[in-house]
């Protein structure tokens, strides 16, 4: 048997909130903490995660503009925009994987799965969490459905939590890209991209807790990321993270609902902030977090950050 030439490239992952894509990004990348890579990115990309296999390499990366997971507010704002938006935020994608829940297919899915086939990229469909369907015979009305009058590059039913079906999707998508090289190495960790992935943890929480009340120009900036050593009594000092975080909205009541009632969700946000990012950088977190008001934004200039389309 001949040997199969290396593959690499950018692999979109698209799907709504809670399908798991965190969950397969981990699961592919296969620690945590190699998520990110420091290196500017020359696309509108931003980096999930890089997943490094002897057969090839797939730069995961999110897609600002072609979210599948805005909710039913911005779906209309969002059919406006695609066109354009997918035009940017597609470049340079050699494929995607939509990743849905089992049994659960959305209009966003549908909105998703329409942009990238019209940007010519080719869509695998990964149907996640089948372990909740002991019968899988159940599901195979459902991608049927699915897969009716569309083309799937793939579909592939996915545990990404137990890590099963795992490699024939990574063999799948591999042979979606080009042959190249690897374009990252496989080690490189810094602090700059540790500082981005704790934005990307308050950005992730406050989508979680927040849910379609998100102002959707609401972005995330850490103002302060610092490495200190803790000292407790009779313990010999260890290293810790000092991050200040500010959540940016364009008006105050945009404010009022991120802070919540006393401060309440602010605090949870916070919390579970803290405990993901002491979790991937392995050293205890202080982390604070602000909710500022940007003011002189023009709902334009507001909708195309949102969308990707300023730096
Ligand atoms: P994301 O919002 O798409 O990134 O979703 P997450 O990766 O954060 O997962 C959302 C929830 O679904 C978490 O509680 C996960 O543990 C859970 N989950 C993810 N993948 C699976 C799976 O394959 N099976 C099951 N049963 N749960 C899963
Ligand atoms: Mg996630």
């Amino acid at each position: 048997m001949s040997e199969s030439p290396y593959r690499a490239g950018h692999v979109a992952v698209l799907g709504r909130p809670n399908v798991g894509k965190s969950t397969l990004i981990n699961a592919l990348v296969g620690t945590k903490v190699s998520i990110v890579s420091p290196r500017p990115q020359t696309t509108r990309h931003r980096m999930l995660g890089i997943a490094t296999f002897p057969e090839g390499q797939l730069v995961l990366v999110d897609t600002p503009g072609i979210h599948a997971d805005k909710g039913k507010a911005t779906a209309s704002a969002m059919h406006r925009m695609m066109n354009r938006a997918a035009r940017g935020a597609l470049e340079g994608v050699d494929a995607a994987l939509l990743v849905i829940r089992a049994g659960q297919w959305s209009d966003e899915d549908t909105l998703a799965y329409d942009a990238l086939k019209g940007a010519g990229i080719p869509v695998v469909l990964v149907v996640n969490q089948v372990d909740r369907y002991p019968d899988k015979t159940e599901l195979l009305p459902f991608l049927q459905t699915v897969n009716e009058g569309r083309e799937f590059a793939s579909l592939h039913p996915v545990s990404a939590l137990k890590r099963s079906g795992l490699q024939p999707l990574v063999k799948t998508v591999l042979g979606l890209l080009p042959e190249q090289d690897a374009l990252y190495g496989e080690d490189e960790i810094t602090d700059k991209s540790q500082r981005f992935l704790a934005g990307e943890l308050v950005r992730e929480q406050l989508m979680r807790q927040l849910g379609a009340e998100l102002p959707y120009a609401t972005t995330v900036e850490i103002e302060r990321f610092e490495e200190e050593m803790a000292k407790r009594k009779g313990a010999p000092p260890e290293p810790m993270y000092r991050i200040g975080a500010v959540i940016f909205v364009e008006r105050e009541s945009q404010k009022a609902i991120v802070i919540g009632k006393g401060g309440a969700r602010l605090r949870e946000i916070g919390t579970k902030s803290r405990q993901q990012m002491e979790r991937m950088f392995g050293c205890k977190v202080f982390l604070e977090t602000w909710v500022r008001v940007r003011e002189g934004w023009s709902d334009d200039e507001a909708a195309l950050k949102a969308f990707g389309y300023t730096e």
